[in-house]
């Protein structure tokens, strides 16, 4: 958008005004929901688009299998959510159609299959990432992804603060003539006090002794002085464990030094360097079938893979022969998430005996290679074992 100065300032304005409505309806959602009590808990399934319905059916399979007493016990129910696709998105002209998004907040928590994004040369028109539409209008603020590489002594646990940040206004920048060009970041105190928290709650809960800041407020001031400032308010809250704090680039470069990067537990950052940083980790862990990712807010929680769909797996035929392991790292997650840790606990076993150490089936992404639905097979057989 090319402005004036005076339009500029005007746009500015408006900027701001959205920011603090912002804030205030932050301000008035503070509350956790207490799964404990919660009846009963709605699963839903959303397969989304390409290799999606065919993975996360099987994330289904296998929580079906973990939760057959509480879904018995009226505990527990799952919901097929079906129109989160491409083809329906297109129609709407939505980023996510509104009887598909009241179905999704009828939800509690949701196992999502990746959503094809279109981009140039894509036979689709360009709408808005279902994500971004998703973590938006549930207020998705923490995306949480573990990483793990036990012979390397890795594991780490990044909270990338989901919803500020330099993305929020990513869209709404502006130049002012030829020459002045401006983007916006934007910090507030309740959108870094509830990550933060998330991260040494998580921290307290899990036995985890160190949580670690990751910034560049030496040099952006003001908003990530004040993300650093609220974390150590905040870690005052939680004397038996320790905060630190790195800058982001020098993080980075850490990350890859194998003495010190065993030390690092729990990491809590802007959108951005979260952004980054999670995908260098990802890489030490290997795979796209080795991590699962999840998106939390106070009211709902969505739970996915890290990959795509895949679509020239589907155009080719292959699409029974993805590799569902992301799907079901995220289960574990999803698990975990709504207090069923002994189920969550029993799936991540299983997981690292079949993907890692016994190995008897495997998926190669070809017909040469499981369907994953033998390789789900034998991650039940195995949790019944367990
Ligand atoms: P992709 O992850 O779909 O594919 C990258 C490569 O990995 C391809 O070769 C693919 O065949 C392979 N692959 C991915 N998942 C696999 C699995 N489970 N088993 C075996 N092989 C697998 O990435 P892309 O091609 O960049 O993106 C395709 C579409 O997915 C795009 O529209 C993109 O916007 C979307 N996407 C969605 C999400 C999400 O919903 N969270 C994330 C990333 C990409």
């Amino acid at each position: 958008m090319k402005l004036d100065i005076a339009q500029a300032k005007e746009q500015f304005g408006k900027l701001l005004e959205e920011q603090l409505k912002r804030v205030e309806a932050m301000n008035a959602n503070k509350e956790d929901l207490d799964f404990a009590s919660l009846r009963p808990i709605i699963i839903g399934i959303a397969g989304g688009d390409g290799i999606g319905p065919a993975i996360t059916a099987q994330g289904k399979r296998v929580m079906e299998a973990l939760l057959a007493d509480w879904v018995a016990e009226g505990k527990v129910e799952f919901r097929d959510i079906d129109g989160l696709t491409i083809e329906n998105r297109v129609a709407a002209n939505q980023a996510i159609p509104d009887d598909v998004l009241d179905q999704l907040k009828q939800c509690h928590v949701i196992l999502k299959g990746p959503t094809t994004t279109p981009r140039k040369g894509d036979p689709w028109p360009n709408i808005e990432s279902a994500n971004v539409k998703m973590r938006k209008e549930l207020d998705l603020f923490a995306n949480v992804r573990p990483v793990r590489v036990p012979e390397q002594g890795i594991d780490w646990t990044f909270f990338r603060e989901n919803t500020e940040g330099a993305y929020t206004l990513g869209s709404k920048g502006f130049s002012v003539g030829d020459d002045l060009n401006i983007d916006f970041t934007v910090v507030t105190q309740e959108g870094t006090e509830r990550i933060i928290r998330a991260a040494f709650e998580y921290a307290r809960k899990n036995g985890k002794t160190r949580v670690t800041a990751v910034t560049k407020a030496n040099i952006i001031k003001t908003t990530d002085g004040k993300f650093l400032e609220v974390f150590y308010e905040i870690a005052k809250e939680y004397p038996n464990i320790k905060a630190d704090d790195w800058y982001i680039d020098i993080m980075t470069a850490k990350l890859i030094d194998e003495n010190r990067r065993k030390e690092f537990q729990v990491m809590v950052l802007p959108n951005l360097y979260g952004d980054i940083i999670t995908d260098e980790a990802a890489e030490f862990q290997g795979g796209v079938g080795t991590a699962g990712s999840s998106n939390i807010g106070h009211k709902y929680a969505m739970f996915e893979a890290i990959h795509g769909s895949a679509p020239r797996m589907v155009a080719e035929g292959r699409a029974q022969y993805a590799d569902p392991c992301s799907i079901m790292r995220a289960v574990v997650l999803l698990l975990s998430h709504i207090g069923a840790q002994e189920a969550a606990n029993k799936l991540e076993k299983a997981l690292d005996i079949c993907t890692l150490t016994e190995r008897k089936v495997v998926t190669t992404g070809r017909p040469d290679g499981a369907t994953n639905a033998q390789l789900t097979d034998y991650i039940i057989e195995t949790i019944q074992q367990l």
